[in-house]
């Protein structure tokens, strides 16, 4: 089939590169035309592991084409995808600018069938709204919209596009069922089910699936801060609950808070969806709350260890993506910790294997960047550790202790066993768990 994808960043360009990888010609869109160059030329403007392998043995296997230009895009297209940018509005309500000006721009250039499928995440009613743009200008027998929301993870994200455990559907044409299943069947060979709905369905499908596993985290994180209150531990209690099949062991990991470009956003969309119809959706309140409070408690840990000294002190942070193996850093707890450590003078030397550059577009020259991860560390009073990539999970512990200032670890993400910690003679502050003096 021929395909046109519209918006290349991390769910475009992983929806491109499996298309094409299935034997698919496709051509992906994108207005940054920066990011289309690369493209052209084999760079992967995105860390996402195994993507860069894919994108080379596409081209030149010559299934996957770039370019900024609609017109000769849609031409020849049988389905155009959108995996375009909804981030939220001030209102908190997912803003749809891109998606309505792109749907604009179809009407325009549309000239026989196309299925429009929308991969974005995007509020109840807005494939209405998009129909309802496209019939200003094409009779209705020239397009079928339909909703399919990915629930692609970063840093995992060829895997679960390539075996999904499930692909949502929503249209009633029987027409589109057989071209989506034929797309995706070569992903749920091994019996994982594509489910087709109404598109209504479909749209809050994704919003609730988002909102459950941040409820989810949200609900350990709080275990955890009480757990600390009452001196139990808060991984003894995950592994208690997370047997029992009706709770299941994932998503239990207490931390400092949800982060990435999804959840934050899409909570507060739903909240916002809720609001508009005059529903108090007082779960979603809670969520929002407590993530807030959960992305500084590292900072107040900090701060209450120093006795609030923080000015001039050298602090060490390891880890800045808001979870491993991806180099995004949106609405990444790294981002408002680093923040209020700066406001209270703090100077801190950062690094992370694949987030630095992401980190210095937005902080530049007010915080120090090393190149490894124990170069970070010289003379620092504490070492901050803020996302589990794994090479920092056994790191060298004589070398820390002989770089660190004072052997101090704040450990968002309770990597390292707190009995060794205490044997190797460091401060040890986490999450739920005691404080290690
Ligand atoms: P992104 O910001 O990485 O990529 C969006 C791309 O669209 C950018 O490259 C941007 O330049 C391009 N774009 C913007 N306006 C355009 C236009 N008018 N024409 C062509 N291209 C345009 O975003 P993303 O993370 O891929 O997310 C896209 C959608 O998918 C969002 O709705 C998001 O909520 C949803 N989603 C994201 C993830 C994820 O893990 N990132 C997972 C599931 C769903």
């Amino acid at each position: 089939m021929k395909l046109t994808i519209i918006g290349t960043g991390y769910v475009g360009l992983v929806t491109g590169i499996c298309f094409a990888e299935t034997g698919n010609t496709v051509t992906c869109l994108d207005i940054n035309m920066e990011k289309i160059s690369f493209l052209k030329n084999g760079i992967c403007p995105i860390y996402e592991p195994g993507l860069e392998n894919l994108l080379h043995r596409n081209i030149k296997e010559e299934r996957i084409f770039f370019t900024t230009d609609l017109n000769s895009a849609v031409r020849d297209a049988d389905v155009i995808f959108l995996a375009l940018p909804t981030p939220p509005g001030a209102d908190g309500a997912a803003d749809l600018a891109h998606i309505m000006s792109v749907a604009a721009s179809l009407s325009n250039v549309i000239t026989d069938y196309k299925i429009i499928v929308n991969k974005s995440t995007v509020p109840v009613g807005t494939a209405e709204k998009v129909m309802k743009i496209l019939s200003k200008k094409l009779p209705r027998e020239l397009f079928d919209v339909v909703s399919n929301p990915e629930f692609l993870r970063e840093g995992v994200a060829l895997e679960d596009f390539l075996k999904p455990d499930r692909v949502v559907i929503g249209t009633h044409s029987e027409k589109v069922k057989e071209v989506m299943t034929s797309l995706y069947q070569p992903f749920v060979r091994q019996g994982n089910p594509i489910y087709f709905m109404d598109i209504r369905s479909a749209e809050m499908t994704k919003y609730a699936a988002n909102s459950f596993l941040a409820l989810k985290i949200s609900f350990m994180n709080e275990v955890a801060n009480l757990c600390e209150k009452t001196n139990a531990n808060v991984d003894m209690v995950r592994i208690g609950i997370g047997s029992d099949e009706r709770i299941g062991k994932r998503f239990l990991f207490p931390g400092i808070g949800y982060g990435g470009s999804c959840f934050p956003k899409d909570v507060l969309a739903l909240h916002q969806t809720a609001k508009e119809h005059a529903y108090d959706f007082k779960l979603l309140k809670s969520v929002l709350e407590v993530n807030k409070q959960q992305k500084l408690l590292l900072f107040h840990k900090v701060y209450d260890h120093f006795n609030g000294k923080l000015k001039g002190r050298r602090l060490a942070i390891w880890g800045l993506s808001f979870k491993p193996e991806t180099d995004d850093i949106r609405d990444a707890p790294s981002i408002d910790i680093i923040e209020k450590l700066l406001q209270a003078g703090a100077i801190i030397r950062v690094y992370d294997p694949e987030a630095m550059k992401n980190l210095s577009a937005r902080f530049g020259n007010v915080i120090e960047y090393a190149v490894n991860q124990y170069g970070a560390l010289e003379d620092a009073d504490a070492l901050l550790i803020i996302t589990e990539w794994s090479e920092f999970r056994n790191p060298d512990f004589d070398k820390i202790s002989a770089l660190l200032h004072s052997k101090t670890i704040f450990d968002g993400r309770n990597i390292y066993d707190s009995d060794k910690m205490d044997e190797l003679g460091f401060h040890y502050e986490s999450i739920g768990r005691k404080t290690i003096t």
